[in-house]
């Protein structure tokens, strides 16, 4: 027999833990699906010093920890299930936490759609475990990895993700930024406020960024360009203190402090796959998605007069919220934001039925 919820959250990032506060003090008693490895990709940073409230900055871990205590105090439910498929077709939603044999939910998060919706017709062969009246999607994104040895291993101890959140901590520091997109002109350009040197390591001889950030980029004094190289290995004891790059010349070292990986992002949005609108990207889009395809939608929200539940998806009840909906901030704060949003379009939307 399905466990009903009147909102049901599907994440427990910021911005799933920011929607569960909202929506538990809201009396809705959700019910929060935190996944395998709760708490998102806070837990693997290290300190968050652009949170606002924490003047001395706070560890990522324990910034995560206290928002699912928050969630808890107001009584929102939270299991450590990972939600393996889902069914919005028709009211109450359905979600499914079982997996198929030899299929991992790290599998299904890196899935490609028509990989995922094989996988999705064996799941939903059993009962569902979860049934509710809203859902709110808060699946977060992932950084994707080079892969190089030692990348994972130093993650939150030199290897970064996220400039705009790290580069105060490499002050006076070598540094590397991986990639040849907006993103990495955006990290290197953040860390030449700190950081004693900036070399981009891109695997081609021209960047794929726009036109305005390469010409920051490659008129900035501090940053040096290694075209048509990439990232052999990370080394170091406790923290980072080389790296190997492969160049046209051979693998070479280099002494570094700081790696930071920015050749992109995948939201977790497989399980959503022919269920609510998503993005070329796979970004859920919302009348709120910072993109082409969340302009058209709230241009449609207005037309149809839709416009009181701006984090609705494209199914009325089933609202998202975080950086499986945001091409553009990704940060905690924005996340966070967003959960709220999402838990106040749930709770009247839920009193206007
Ligand atoms: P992106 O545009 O997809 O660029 C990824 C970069 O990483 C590319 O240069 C790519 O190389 C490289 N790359 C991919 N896989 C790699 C691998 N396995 N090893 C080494 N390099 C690899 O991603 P993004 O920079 O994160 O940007 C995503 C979207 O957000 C874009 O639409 C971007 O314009 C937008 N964005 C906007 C801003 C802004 O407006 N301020 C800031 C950040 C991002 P190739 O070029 O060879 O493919």
């Amino acid at each position: 027999m399905a466990t009903h919820s009147k909102v049901l959250i599907i994440g427990s990032g910021p911005a799933g833990y920011t929607a569960a506060i909202y929506a538990s003090r809201a009396q809705l008693a959700p019910t929060l699906l935190a996944g395998e490895e709760p708490g998102g990709q806070l837990m693997y940073t290290t300190d968050i010093e652009n949170f606002p409230g924490f003047p001395e900055g706070k560890s990522g871990q324990d910034l995560m920890i206290d928002m699912l205590a928050q969630a808890q105090r107001f009584g929102t439910t939270v299991q450590y299930e990972f939600a393996t498929a889902i069914d919005v077709s028709q009211r109450p939603f359905k979600v499914w936490t079982n997996i198929s044999e030899g299929v991992t939910s790290k599998d299904i998060k890196l899935a490609k759609p028509e990989t995922y919706l094989k996988w999705r017709t064996q799941i939903m062969t059993q009962a569902p475990a979860y049934t509710t009246d809203a859902l709110i999607f808060a699946l977060g994104a992932s950084s994707i990895p080079v892969g190089a040895p030692g990348e994972e291993a130093f993650m939150g101890k030199g290897v970064s993700t996220c400039a705009v959140c790290d580069a105060a901590f490499y002050k006076e520091k070598t540094t590397f930024v991986i990639g040849g997109g907006d993103s990495a002109m955006e990290d290197a350009l953040a860390l030449t406020k700190f950081a004693k040197s900036v070399t981009i390591i891109h695997r081609r001889d021209s960047f794929r960024a726009s036109k305005i950030m390469q010409e920051r980029v490659l008129q900035h004094p501090k940053i040096q360009v290694l075209w048509n190289s990439s990232l052999k290995e990370v080394k170091g004891n406790e923290q980072v203190n080389q790296i190997i790059i492969t160049t046209p010349s051979g693998d070479q070292m280099f002494e570094a402090d700081g790696v930071f990986v920015a050749i992109g992002h995948k939201p977790m949005t497989s399980i959503l796959s022919e269920q609510v609108a998503l993005d070329a990207h796979g970004y859920v889009v919302t009348r709120v998605s910072h993109s082409q395809a969340g302009v058209q939608a709230a241009q449609h929200a207005l037309q149809e007069n839709l416009v009181a539940f701006p984090t609705t998806t494209s199914v009325e009840g089933v609202f998202a919220a975080g950086d499986c909906v945001d091409v553009r901030y990704k940060q905690a704060i924005s996340a966070a934001g967003m959960g709220c949003m999402a838990a106040l379009d749930a709770e009247r939307w839920l009193e206007s039925r």
